[in-house]
């Protein structure tokens, strides 16, 4: 063999080396996927708070494939926080090639990434999030609540909510309503008075409102709350607006009622500011970034001794059944935003009497809706 024919030779074989590579390559790539889609969840009622009055919510789901197991996420992004369904997908896209390579055992490591590449887009990162805590469930055989260490039987009851409505309609929906034990009430317009009164004409059911930061004064809070203390209502969600938060403490101290802190505690890190401002706070997955940090943020709000609450947004039961998965930590559920929709995508945690049933499937435990 002479020296050419020898190089040749080698040359074929690193191209035969080469190929095979490529082939493993092309055959990875067949096995595993970043898929991002917005989904347009039609609500089954008009959905008014003090924020905005909507017929449907764009959500951004994700499919993450990788060793034959598919974990799905889902992020419902929040306009407030300059969020829509289009940059939460464009947020995916844009990590694609990164999450594609990384491996998704290695959880942690993907969400300190991603955290620290990506400015705000939380609803992308939840999706993200949960997409790989799905996965990675799966992997290990094992609901989601049991990777956490806890028991499905201390899921708590969730509340159902009513938005707020004219006082014929807002009754109509407490009697649809009947089959939850309680209720949470939205309140924060002039409408208040006339919204409980409608209420109260048919049930005497416990109630929980959320003012969503509708009262604008801090005197106004405190006549409102020692209103409400008359009505049966076990809690209110964030009185004030969002930055008052030294005037929530005044407020606190002239009531009885326990406050909860939700638009005015968004991360982890916002929790010492509202320690002692609040009793407690409500944590969602679109507002902190999906489940690990919904993980991190009860656990640092009950290292205060604060009372913690799981709540969503109008989502479908992909990140609703995220949250349910860690229901059993908390005090209080409110997981109802599958419930007002009508086009849900999946079947997941369900309710029993208000309770809330987790699945006992491996990862979120959804299964696919027909049709
Ligand atoms: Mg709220």
């Amino acid at each position: 063999m002479t020296r050419r024919e020898s190089l040749m030779l080698s040359g074929a074989a690193l191209a035969a080396r080469a190929l095979t590579r490529g082939e493993l390559r092309a055959a990875e790539t067949a096995a595993s996927g970043i898929d991002p889609q917005i989904i347009r969840l039609n609500l089954k009622h008009t959905w008014t708070t003090v924020m905005s009055s909507s017929e449907y919510r764009d959500t951004m789901h994700l499919r993450l494939r990788r060793d034959g197991i598919t974990g799905i996420g889902e992020g419902a992004p929040i306009v407030r926080y300059e969020e829509t369904a289009e940059s939460a997908k464009k947020t995916v896209e844009g990590l694609r090639e990164y999450l594609a390579a990384a491996d998704p055992a290695q959880f942690s490591k993907i969400l300190k990434e991603v955290f620290a590449r990506v400015p705000g887009q939380y609803a992308a990162k939840s999706a993200i999030d949960i997409a790989l805590m799905d996965w990675n469930a799966q992997r290990l055989g094992v609901p989601l609540y049991r990777y956490f260490g806890l028991d499905a039987k201390d899921a708590p009851v969730t509340t159902f909510s009513i938005g707020i409505d004219d006082p014929g309609t807002t009754r109509a929906k407490v009697e649809e309503a009947a089959q939850y034990p309680v209720l949470k009430i939205k309140v924060g317009l002039d409408t208040d008075e006339a919204t409980l009164a409608a209420v109260r004409a048919v049930t005497n059911k416990p109630l929980r409102v959320d003012a969503n930061e509708g009262w604008k004064t801090k005197e106004e809070a405190v006549r409102k709350i020692n209103w409400l203390e008359t009505q049966g209502v076990e809690f209110i969600e964030q009185p004030l607006p969002a930055h008052m938060i030294e005037e929530n403490r005044w407020v606190r101290a002239r009531v009885h009622m326990p406050i909860i802190c939700d638009e005015g505690c968004l991360h982890a890190e916002d929790i010492p500011k509202v320690k002692d401002a609040f009793d407690g706070i409500n944590v969602k997955l679109d507002k902190a970034g999906g489940v690990m940090e919904a993980w991190r943020m009860i656990q640092i709000a009950k290292s205060f001794g604060m009372k913690t609450m799981l709540g969503c947004m109008v989502s479908s039961s992909c990140t609703v059944t995220a949250a349910a998965h860690l229901s059993p930590l908390v005090d209080y559920a409110d997981l109802d935003g599958n419930l007002l929709i009508a086009n849900d995508p999946y079947r997941g945690v369900t309710v029993k009497e208000g309770k809330l049933i987790l699945p006992a499937r491996p990862g979120l435990g959804l299964e696919m809706v027909k049709g």
